[in-house]
């Protein structure tokens, strides 16, 4: 059984890491399916989930609609595009510390921040 689980999640990184374009995990589910049509779609969001939890992946929430992932973990910044929803890389410098620059935190304990930039890709601007 846990050699099972081994495999499906080895099937599921791996076509992570082929699309490489911060897929759904429904994007995930249909391109598992053309090679490995029994791997089921509740399997790929727990194995998702699973490797997000652990930090092997990036979840990717997005304001509206369903979360992205990321293969690469290193801290980056990501575009969404508020027409079609890909979402791409963004190439920049990291940040720093932006919680150490908050003053006003309401007595919060910051654990961290995340950057998401909106807008319209190559594509849909044509
Ligand atoms: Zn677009
Ligand atoms: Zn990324």
């Amino acid at each position: 059984m846990a050699e099972r689980h081994t495999v499906q999640k080895d099937i599921i990184y791996a076509v992570l890491c082929e699309l490489a374009n911060h897929p759904t995990a429904d994007m995930v589910y249909e391109q598992v399916q053309l090679t490995h049509p029994s791997v089921s779609k509740a399997t790929v969001y727990r194995v998702l989930g699973r490797m997000a939890e652990q930090g092997s992946i990036l979840r990717l929430p997005m304001s509206d609609g369903a979360d992205h992932f990321d293969h690469q973990t290193h801290p980056h910044y990501h575009v969404y595009c508020e027409e079609c929803g890909r979402v791409a890389d963004v190439i920049m410098p990291e940040l720093g510390n932006l919680c150490a620059a908050v003053t006003d935190s309401c007595g919060y304990e910051l654990t961290g921040y995340r950057v998401l930039f909106k807008g319209r890709c190559p594509d849909c601007r044509k």
